[in-house]
């Protein structure tokens, strides 16, 4: 039997084969080169970008975070307890009984932080009604 001194197209290690025309020591460095070369093939042939792995449906966060931005309160605590809140709604491993709880708060804060933002105007009619009748 005839023995040939070959390196192994894939991993380059030296082996010895059995055959003239062998080109790699084992059968799975074979399967690798030819898995290789095709995906390099394909790479030329088109060159597709990946799609993110984001998914197109908005979450509790982003809304929240654009409610936020809207009423210009992003500064403040009851902003950050509201995203707080989102974040843990959004959150996958929050359970059903946490996540009501959450959007309970979540909803309480957003009304609070609305209030605060156009309610000024009210509650000083209020306290003057209040206080300029006498
Ligand atoms: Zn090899």
């Amino acid at each position: 039997m005839t023995a040939y001194d070959r390196e192994c197209l894939y991993c380059h290690k030296p082996f010895t084969a059995h055959s003239s025309n062998a080109k790699f020591d084992t059968s799975a460095c074979r399967a690798r080169w030819r898995r290789k070369k095709e995906r390099d093939s394909k790479a030329d042939d088109s060159s597709e970008p990946e799609k993110p792995p984001v998914a197109g449906v908005s979450s509790v966060t982003d809304s929240v975070l654009a409610e936020i931005e809207r009423l210009g309160v992003a500064s403040s605590v009851s902003a950050a307890l509201a995203l707080a809140a989102a974040r843990g709604i959004d959150d996958v491993d929050t359970g059903g009984t946490a996540k009501a709880a959450l959007i309970r708060s979540l909803q309480q804060i957003l009304a609070e932080l609305r209030n605060v933002d156009d309610g000024d105007d009210e509650l000083a009619k209020i306290i003057s009604d209040d206080t300029g009748d006498g």
